[in-house]
């Protein structure tokens, strides 16, 4: 099969594209206009694979996305390019409205287009998988609930609003054109090649850096958290198993406070870099709260038992040996990050091309 994936410069779409070319035959096309979070270093070890091809498109270029369509002929789309960011989505949401909103639905019409001419097996075989997130629910107030499929979506933030319009176009487009989709919410993830603004790894490079480890709040607020390869494959099997007009909820059962998040990482980092920076006595001193987010949602909790049941996926990691893994590659990958911080990857991702 041949997989077209938006968003596959990104941290989790470049997960799935390694997922895919290292543990099947297929092929890939990599859609994705590179923003700020599109960082093609992340593709570095898959790059040079003949299945593997890179296209510098916006989901947002009509034209351009049918020319893709037409050149590349895939057998399936994954849609994961997206702005992710919930702050910047508070401080500038017209980015989030463009590409999570306008851009998928441009993205629609071009692939309903390309699916409605293909030959009846080609058409039977076509998916068009939309992946989104579990912040479409809004938040739980504590106690036992879990985010099930059916529950009506309540965002709370320019991103997780944005993020819910696109899953109705999609759902939609699947209920008004009969067109084969099929939809994924899932928790937060995290892992390697995680761009240093999200908690897991600002936390992990800040502390190594000395500097504060800002935490909103009473940092009380619960999240899911799935390492980001669980993802990958809950998505591949996904497109490939799932069956169309479907929702799949998707998550680690991994409810952690953003306080214990924190706690764990400094304690990882004690263990395996003893040696701090000057000034600091332990990692956790570095904690310090800040004014919490607007809208800040208390809990997210995922049940994921429909996936589990009904396409066998489970995730492999647990909270402890993904975290592990996680602070081991920040360690051990310090080229791909110092890049980031120090902007050189922008440079260096379009003079790659
Ligand atoms: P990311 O921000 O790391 O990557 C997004 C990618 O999309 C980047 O490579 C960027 O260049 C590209 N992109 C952005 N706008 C584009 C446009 N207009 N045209 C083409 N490419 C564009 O995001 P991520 O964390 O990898 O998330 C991927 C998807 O998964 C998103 O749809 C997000 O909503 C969803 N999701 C993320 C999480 C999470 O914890 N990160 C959890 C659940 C769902």
């Amino acid at each position: 099969m041949k997989f077209l994936i938006t968003g596959g410069a990104g941290f989790i779409g470049s997960a799935v594209i390694r997922h895919i070319l290292k543990n099947t035959d297929n092929s890939v096309v990599n859609v994705d206009c590179l923003t700020y979070a599109g960082n093609l270093a992340s593709l570095s070890d898959i790059d040079q694979d003949a299945r593997y091809v890179f296209e510098l498109v916006n989901i947002c270029d009509l034209a351009e996305l049918e020319r893709v369509f037409t050149e590349h002929k895939p057998d399936a789309v994954m849609h994961l390019a997206a702005e992710s960011h919930v702050d910047r989505s508070i401080t500038g949401p017209a980015a989030f409205i463009q590409t999570n909103i306008v851009g998928t639905f441009t993205l629609l019409e071009v692939a309903r287009a390309y699916w409605q001419q293909l030959p009846d097996t080609a058409k039977q075989v076509f998916r068009f998988h939309h992946i989104s997130t579990d912040e479409v629910y809004g938040d739980l107030e504590g106690g036992d609930d879990l985010f099930i499929e059916t529950m009506p979506y309540q965002p709370s933030s320019p991103y997780s609003a944005s993020k819910a319009s696109s899953d109705h176009l999609v759902r939609a487009w699947t209920r008004t054109y009969g067109f084969p989709a099929i939809v994924t919410n899932c928790s937060n993830n995290y892992g390697p090649y995680h761009f240093p603004e999200k908690l897991i790894p600002l936390m992990i490079l800040n502390a190594l850096e000395g500097k504060p480890l800002p935490v909103y709040g009473d940092g009380m607020q619960i999240r899911d958290w799935l390492y980001v390869e669980d993802h990958a494959r809950a998505l591949y099997k996904v497109v490939t198993e799932g069956v169309v007009g479907e929702t799949y909820n998707i998550g680690g059962h991994n409810e952690k406070a953003n306080i214990e998040v924190v706690n764990t990482i400094c304690s990882l980092l004690e263990e395996l870099v003893p040696h701090k920076p000057q000034g600091v006595a332990l990692y956790a001193d570095l904690i310090t709260k800040v004014a919490d987010r607007p809208g800040h949602d208390v809990r997210y909790a995922i049940d994921a038992s429909k996936i589990e049941h009904e396409l066998g996926w489970t995730p492999q990691e647990t909270f402890e040996s993904g975290m592990r893994k996680t602070v081991e590659w920040y360690l051990a990958n310090k080229q791909w990050w110092s890049r980031v911080l120090d902007g050189s990857y922008a440079g260096e991702r379009l003079g790659s091309l």
